[in-house]
């Protein structure tokens, strides 16, 4: 058995910080048994809504975040932060956001000196990443890929059992391979064309829920367009697990987009996983049943006949989960040597 440790996860997003005190330990490397994969136990949590108005402003609401959940605990081992942005791994430095009014902070550092516990800080995509492979559905796996289906499309890999970020750390923007070369503008800070994010993220589901609603205003999604119901793809989420034929079709649509992603990802990367998670993935095999079916007519043998397709297992907590999964692999990265 590894040790266990107390660590914070904090996950930096646009819209909220989520941070969570956890107590876990890695998997030891033999382990490759579900039942030897204890998911870190979950002390205490906090959360805020990202304050984006200033850097000064989002770096004291997630200094608050730390603080309140280390208080009292006087035994925090170590801190992993998953922050929305494009980061130097090895600086610690979050170099560039979209949706963070955070550029150029030297992020690992200002926490140490603050809370004089060793911090790691990563892409929060890498951190999932990372998370649902100590974790959850990509667990005992040496090649892995994840897709996190949200306002964009987050990608992470984990290549020979350890993440691949990259020379600068902006690898594995899986988000953005090219589906249709002559496509959808994307909608992200990205001057592409076409990209797999401009199909299947949040915002693409809304879009296409809500044309199905105007071309036919007699189904149920062009009903709850007409009452003035916010078509989004929460409700044709809803709708399709319900059965409605309409919300069904439209999710078939998308999913075979996301199939034309997984073909280039599976003819590259070889890998044994995907793992689709976030919550725009929440219509799970009615997206994820249609993206097989493209993978096997379109993708090359015999990496489409070895991967598996599958849903992230950690759900809503995935975020902070992940950043204490990175904790623990980067900051302990011995415990599971340790481990028998
Ligand atoms: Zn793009």
């Amino acid at each position: 058995m590894s040790a266990e440790r107390t660590v914070i996860g904090v996950d930096i997003g646009g819209t909220k910080i989520a941070a969570a005190l956890l107590r876990g330990r890695l998997p030891s490397i033999s382990a490759g048994t579900p039942a030897a994969r204890e998911t870190p136990v979950i002390l205490d949590r906090y959360t805020v809504l990202t304050d984006a108005h200033s850097m000064r402003a989002c770096l004291d609401g997630i200094v608050t975040c730390i603080a309140d959940l280390e208080h009292g605990s006087g035994r925090v081992e170590g801190i992993g932060v998953g922050v929305a942005s494009m980061v130097d791994f090895a600086a610690g430095h979050v170099v560039e956001s979209v949706n963070l009014p955070l550029v150029d902070v030297p992020l690992r550092d200002l926490l140490q000196r603050r809370f004089g516990v060793p911090v790691v800080i990563d892409n929060d995509a890498t951190a999932a990443t990372i998370g649902e492979h100590v974790f959850g559905a990509g667990a005992g796996a040496r090649e892995m890929l994840m897709l996190t289906l949200g306002t964009g499309v987050g990608g992470g890999i984990i290549c020979g059992g350890r993440p691949y970020r990259g020379c600068s750390g902006a690898a594995a923007e899986l988000g953005h391979i090219i589906i249709d070369v002559n496509g959808l503008k994307c909608p992200a800070n990205c001057p592409n064309r076409g990209c797999l994010e401009a199909y299947v993220a949040g915002p693409a589901m809304a879009a296409a829920a809500a044309a199905a609603a105007v071309a036919e205003p007699a189904s149920a999604l062009g009903r709850a367009l007409t009452a003035g119901r916010a078509v989004d793809s929460r409700l044709l989420t809803r709708l399709g697990r319900e059965g409605d034929a309409g919300a069904v079709a439209v999710l078939a649509r998308l999913g075979e987009y996301l199939g034309a992603g997984l073909v280039t990802l599976v003819n590259i990367f070889n890998p044994e996983v995907i793992v689709i998670g976030g919550g725009a993935a929440e219509a799970g095999e009615l997206l994820l049943g249609p993206a097989r079916g493209v993978l096997q007519a379109r993708g090359s043998r015999p990496a489409r006949d070895q991967v598996r397709i599958v849903p992230a297992a950690l759900g809503p907590d995935a975020g902070f989960i992940g950043a204490a999964a990175l904790a623990l692999t980067e900051l302990f990265p011995d415990d599971a040597q340790r481990a028998s």
